[in-house]
């Protein structure tokens, strides 16, 4: 049995579009090799430093990730059944483990990553971020009946032209 305990520049697509381990970013194997019957077994553990940002506010997020690696390099393809593309063989007496990281990394990665759990977002409205905002921030929401007045009165008080006859000329002319 082989004990390897290094660090790895991370590579290319460990990632989903919000979060992921950067490109040559270090990552550090724990990894033991054992020669078994059917060929080589790999069990062990990856760790690396994830960037990315927080699926409700945007933040930046920075957290770690630990993923535990375990595969079977096969010595030789399967027989029975022609070998299928999962397989993973030992070629040159090398096995290759950076399909054995993306897949162990891109599974364990938040679809959803939040800076918090209880992470508030963003108001729908205004784009602050809740988290920040005094507790009783809300926008008034308007009955639809009443909308009309409330953009009357809007109009009233910056000066622009009420909703009269003249208004709707405006817009006719400008098309
Ligand atoms: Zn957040
Ligand atoms: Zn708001």
């Amino acid at each position: 049995m082989r004990t390897l305990e290094e660090q790895w520049p991370a590579p290319e697509a460990l990632s989903t579009p919000l979060i992921g381990i950067p490109a040559g970013s270090a990552v550090d194997v724990d990894l033991r090799l054992e020669s078994v019957h059917e060929g080589i077994l790999a069990t062990g553990e990856a760790h690396a430093e994830l960037v990315g940002e927080c699926s409700r506010c945007l933040d930046p997020i920075r957290d770690g990730i630990t993923v535990d690696l375990q595969e079977l390099f096969l010595a030789s393809p399967s027989e029975s059944d022609g070998g299928s593309d999962e397989e993973r063989l030992v070629v040159h007496e090398t096995v290759d483990l950076e399909p054995v990281l993306r897949d162990a990394v891109v599974t364990a990665l938040p679809f959803q990553p939040v800076c918090r759990p209880d992470c508030q977002g963003l108001c729908a409205e205004c784009g602050i971020r809740l988290d920040e905002a005094p507790d009783d921030h809300v926008h008034e929401q308007i009955d639809p009946r009443w909308a009309a007045l409330a953009a009357l009165t809007d109009s009233a008080e910056t000066g622009a032209a009420g909703p009269d006859q003249k208004t709707s000329s405006d817009e006719t002319e400008e098309r």
